[in-house]
């Protein structure tokens, strides 16, 4: 059966955090920017309300919610306060969520509850100062130590790194090449051997830069191995990578919600703002660029809830379908903040206005979570059956 309609009780769910969202996180929103600070005090207040832990199995102390419900969450919650939407995603879809995926029932006991109470936050370490779209050449190395693991190397662009408790670091297992022995390790940010480094001063998402962090002979006990990799096979990798799905499908619900969150405030503008002796909502020009914006919005939201709907065999959300979810709601999202910003002429492009900084915003996606070229890469090899990434 095909069904393009929400159910009562998602979109009472989608009522519900919006009303919170408006009523506790609006008034903030651009002060999180303004101040580059982690909106420490929303994560509080969402671990406390239960909505950290929707992604969480209950027996983990969280409540085990679909992806849909986590995807209508994200979008409510970037439409109003997008750092908090990040933080957010973290918690839900990050490597949260591939610790509850792939992780030892010791780990999770161990970690998911607390993640569920905002009070453990994992973030997650892949690239690497000469690793970034091409993520398998990562050198960060990890070298057996009788149970344990003995991790070397440079992680760079890590959100959220300098105020993790933990990160997932994917490292290779020395001697390997390629996708090929490529495993990931939990790194407690309080042991001896990992520091956090340089802070980037970055564009949008400013309540939740991104840190690098060096390992230096940073040991990994028994504990805290969550998938080491095989130095004849890229099965490791690519089981790694499918458990990033889902934090696709939030970053593509981020960007609805960003767009909405523009749109919104786009009409209200144009019909409060006078020209010409009228309001400019009755120019003709000005309601075909909200008819635009509304449409794309709409085509975006449409992927979206079908990535969020459709798994694949494995039960990771179809990878065709989470892909072109991200590239079309991110390039969306930077149209729709963009013709906002316009929209409000002048002050749009002030501070006084949230636009400008929705358009910062939006930015971030074309890149973080894999850059805009490489989803079209991904795309073209799930067209033609193979990927044309190879290494020279
Ligand atoms: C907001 C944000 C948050 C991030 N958070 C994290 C995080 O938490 N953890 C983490 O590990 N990393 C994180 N990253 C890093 C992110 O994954 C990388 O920025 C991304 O993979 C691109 O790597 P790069 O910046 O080194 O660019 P490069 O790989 O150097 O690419 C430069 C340009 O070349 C293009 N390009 C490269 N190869 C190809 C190709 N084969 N075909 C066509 N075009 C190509 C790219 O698309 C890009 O436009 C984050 C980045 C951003 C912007």
């Amino acid at each position: 059966m095909v069904s393009f309609k929400l159910d009562d009780e998602l979109e009472s769910f989608r009522s519900e955090v919006r009303k919170m969202a408006e009523g506790e996180f609006a008034e903030k929103a651009a002060y999180w920017d303004e101040n580059e600070e982690f909106p420490a005090e929303n994560r509080d207040k969402l671990a406390e309300l239960g909505y950290l832990g929707m992604f969480i199995p209950e027996e983990y102390g969280g409540s085990g919610a679909p992806v849909i419900q986590g995807t209508i969450f994200l979008e409510e919650i970037s439409r109003v306060c997008f750092n908090t939407a990040l933080v957010c995603q973290l918690y839900l879809n990050g490597p949260a969520r591939a610790v509850s995926l792939l992780g030892t029932d010791e780990q999770k006991q161990r970690l998911l509850p607390n993640v569920a109470k905002g009070k453990t936050f994992i973030a997650i370490a892949i690239s690497e100062p000469e690793a970034g779209s091409a993520v398998t050449d990562l050198r960060t190395t990890a070298v057996q130590d009788g149970d344990g693991w003995i991790l070397n190397g440079s992680k760079c662009f890590c959100t959220g790194g300098h105020v993790a408790d933990y990160l997932m670091v994917f490292a290779r297992c020395a001697g390997s090449k390629g996708a090929r022995g490529i495993g990931a390790f939990l790194v407690n940010m309080k042991k001896k051997g990992a520091t956090v480094g340089h802070i980037s001063k970055k564009m949008g998402g400013r309540g939740l830069p991104e840190a690098d962090i060096t390992l230096e002979d940073y040991r990994v006990g028994p504990e805290d191995i969550l998938l080491v990799g095989d130095p004849e096979s890229s099965k490791t990798f690519s089981l790694l990578m499918s458990s990033f799905g889902p934090e696709r499908v939030g970053n593509s619900a981020m960007c609805v919600g960003l767009a909405q969150g523009a749109f919104d405030a786009a009409k209200e503008y144009t019909e409060i703002r006078h020209q010409f002796g009228r309001p400019i909502k009755e120019f003709q020009g000005i309601q075909w660029k909200m008819a635009d914006m509304a449409t794309q919005i709409h085509a975006a939201r449409l992927m979206v809830y079908r990535a969020a709907t459709n798994p694949a065999p494995n039960g990771f959300p179809d990878p065709m379908d989470a892909t072109m979810a991200k590239l079309y709601a991110n390039e969306m999202a930077q149209r729709v903040t963009n013709e906002a910003l316009q929209l409000h002429g002048h002050n749009g492009y002030t501070r006084e206005y949230p636009m400008e900084r929705m358009v910062r915003d939006a930015r971030g996606f074309a890149l973080g979570g894999g850059t805009l070229e490489i989803l079209r890469n991904t795309v073209a090899a799930m067209i033609y059956g193979h990927s044309f990434n190879q290494r020279r």
